[in-house]
């Protein structure tokens, strides 16, 4: 599942394999950039902002940003040129190429090339990976909404930028409260600051973990374990469906019924 760590390590990866060099190929495959061709310009920096991705090119004077997003499956494979890809080749919608490496963005949600790349970003909250992270900005963004779920709220993109559905069940599970909680009743403070040091912990971890843990099967202590015991108290973790804000409907969010109590 991207979470706003996964865009930031794809960046990463992109950046080592891309910056500062001229690309000298280029592939959109989706219908409105078909016909676009970025090779000769250079790749001056690639960046997240949330769960955004930009990689920012310029020729001479002109600059633009290929902006995209990985909504639920999204995946960018960067290597040297010539890498066997690692998902069908129809599933790819961009490919990049400079004179040794190769990038491909497979199942992306959003590929565009953009002349002015902050709209695409001009809605969004405080980015929790982002050099301007602004913390109180969150609180307050979140605390606009008091009625809303606490699991709802911190899907919202425009409150606060970067947790997807793992994050959020963990970030209830770690603060005892259920998802479906009340933004007013909850510790907002301290709920935003374990969302800033989780996404922070795990920005470059191959391996997510919320738990400290990365081995296998121990790295989460309830997202995607229902009919498991708590790692905590052994309850059995429950699964139900809760809505996100950002367009993609009803999602599981996990939590432990005795841990989390009402
Ligand atoms: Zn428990």
């Amino acid at each position: 599942m991207p979470e706003g760590d996964t865009v930031f390590a794809a960046a990463h990866r992109l950046r080592a394999g891309l910056a500062g060099k001229p690309l000298t190929r280029t592939d959109f495959r989706v219908p409105r950039y078909a016909t676009t061709d970025l090779s000769g310009w250079a790749v001056t920096g690639v960046r997240s902002v949330g769960k955004h991705l930009f990689i920012d090119v310029s020729a001479g004077e002109r600059t633009a940003s290929i902006h995209s997003h990985l909504k639920m499956e999204g995946r960018w494979q960067v290597g040297p040129l010539g890498t066997r890809w690692r998902r069908p080749g129809h599933t790819a919608r961009v490919v990049l190429c400079t004179d040794d490496v190769e990038a491909v963005g497979f199942d992306l949600g959003v590929v565009e090339v953009l002349a002015d790349p902050a709209t695409a970003v001009a809605h969004l909250g405080p980015d929790l990976l982002g050099d301007n992270w602004d913390a109180a900005t969150a609180v307050a963004n979140l605390a606009r909404s008091p009625d809303t779920p606490i699991g709802v709220a911190l899907l919202d993109q425009r409150l606060l930028a970067g947790i997807g559905n793992v994050y959020r069940s963990e970030i209830c599970f770690l603060h005892r409260v259920r998802p479906t909680a009340r933004v007013a009743d909850v510790d907002l403070p301290g709920i935003v600051e374990t969302a800033h040091r989780l996404l922070w912990e795990n920005r470059l971890r191959p391996i997510r973990s919320t738990t400290g843990v990365t081995a296998r099967g121990r790295e989460l202590w309830v997202y995607g374990r229902d009919r498991r015991p708590c790692r905590r108290c052994g309850t059995t973790v429950v699964r139900d469906m809760l809505g996100g804000l950002d367009g993609q409907g009803e999602r599981s969010a996990y939590f432990c019924p005795r841990c989390q109590q009402p």
